[in-house]
């Protein structure tokens, strides 16, 4: 047997005070009931990796729930129950979370003492996890606490900046897991190992089967740790990007493109935007791109958009309003994004792009108390006149405010008999 390797130097550097008293009481708890406990997942990675994690994961060889509900009793915690998983989320009173599961659902079968071989049931547990480095445990029994469980090489992995899978199907399985080591790769600086890489090229079809939903929710979780345009690349180097968003090409014009619409929303749609206008709408009308079903409408005005046959004309006075009405419910952000780098009407996009920042900065020279002390009764006419005066600020044909109540009453007059 290789030598026990013991953590417990690392946890009393990384984890805070309160969360190690809370490790220790468990652990001792779990011995007086003759159950062994673990420290479990990601934070055992991040425990000898000596950075910071308080998600707390604590596997029980036995009984997980009815353990959970033991000590919440004895020491004041609220549990959650998540029955049909087999789990317990337990919140302490200091305000410390911790998640607890069996390893398997019976109680150890000797009470009274520990077995001298580790249960395999804690090691098929970790066998279910995504990779090595996320797979390793740490004893909480009093008598090993922060010995390392480690089946699969983990600790030489996370040495070595290695991200490698159990086994050859684990990507078939589980696709999200791609997005997952991609995610580990960024944050860590680390390499999937040359096996693992090749593996994805199986899962292919597995990708395919993904919900739309499942793959922008990854999307959403690597998006805010990496940079979009890193993630594009890395997903289009593993000839993976179609598979996960059908249509989608990363190019120079793609990574030029995207710093702009990153700026524009950080909704994530937005941030894919640039991909799926890579051919400038022919992507969106040939309805390949895998969008949720709120985001169709959405897509139908882009393309409306970028429709030629809509003759966008933003020349003549009070153009802007009839073109936002035009481009609603986009922002004009994005229907300058869609006209200028559609490569179609990009100067009609500046016209556009100055007409939205005068409106935003419209002077308030006009208003409904203006229009009565005019002696307009309220009703109709004041939205028709309020509009087609701000039209003349925008325009400039209106430059103060004394001009702006001369323009609203010659137009009172002139819709009245
Ligand atoms: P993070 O720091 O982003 O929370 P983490 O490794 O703690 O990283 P979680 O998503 O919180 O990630 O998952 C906790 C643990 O559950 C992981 O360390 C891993 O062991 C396991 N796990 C999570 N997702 C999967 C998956 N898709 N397949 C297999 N195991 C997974």
């Amino acid at each position: 047997a290789s030598e026990t390797v013991n953590m417990e130097e690392n946890m009393r550097m990384t984890l805070p005070d309160s969360i190690q008293r809370w490790l220790r009481a468990v652990g001792e708890e779990g011995a007086r009931q003759h159950l062994r406990t673990y420290l479990i997942g990601g934070v055992v990675r991040d425990i000898i990796l000596q950075k910071g994690n308080e998600d707390i994961d604590i596997a029980v060889e036995g009984d997980g729930i009815a353990f959970a509900s033991d000590i919440a009793s004895k020491w004041n915690g609220e549990i959650h129950k998540h029955e049909a998983f087999g789990t317990a989320t337990i919140t302490w009173p200091d305000g410390l979370k911790m998640d607890i599961a069996s390893s398997r659902t019976e109680f150890y079968e000797k009470p009274g003492s520990l077995p001298d071989v580790e249960s395999s049931t804690l090691k098929e547990d970790l066998f279910r996890r995504d990779f090595t480095i996320n797979a390793m445990a740490l004893a909480l029994h009093p008598e090993e606490f922060g010995n390392l469980i480690d089946h699969f090489s983990g600790l030489e992995d996370l040495k070595r900046g290695s991200i490698r899978v159990l086994h050859n199907l684990s990507f078939v399985e589980d696709p999200t897991r791609i997005l997952r080591a991609i995610r580990f790769e960024h944050r860590f600086d680390f390499a999937m190992d040359h096996e693992t890489e090749a593996f994805i090229a199986q899962a292919v079809n597995a990708i395919h089967a993904l919900s739309t939903d499942r793959i922008l929710a990854e999307f959403q979780r690597l998006t805010a740790e990496m940079p979009p345009a890193q993630l594009f690349h890395r997903l289009q180097k593993l000839d993976v990007l179609s598979a996960f968003l059908p249509g989608a090409v990363w190019d120079n014009t793609a990574e030029r493109l995207l710093p702009y619409i990153t700026s524009l929303q950080s909704s994530l749609f937005m941030t894919l935007l640039p991909l799926f206008l890579q051919e400038s709408g022919r992507v969106l009308s040939a309805g390949r791109v895998a969008v949720r079903k709120q985001d169709k409408q959405l897509v139908r005005h882009v393309h409306h958009l970028l429709d030629e046959s809509w003759a966008l004309s933003i020349e003549r006075p009070g153009d802007f309003h009839r073109i936002a009405a035009h481009v609603s419910p986009l922002s004009v952000d994005i229907a300058v994004y869609c006209l200028e780098y559609s490569a179609r009407q990009p100067e009609k996009a500046s016209l556009l792009r100055q007409y939205q920042e005068k409106w935003q900065e419209l002077p308030s020279w006009i208003s409904g108390a203006d229009l009565r002390r005019l002696g307009l009764r309220p009703g109709p006419l004041y939205k028709f006149i309020i509009s087609e005066t701000e039209k003349a600020i925008i325009n400039e044909e209106i430059t103060s405010s004394q001009e702006a109540l001369n323009y609203a009453e010659a137009l009172i007059h002139s819709c009245q008999p």
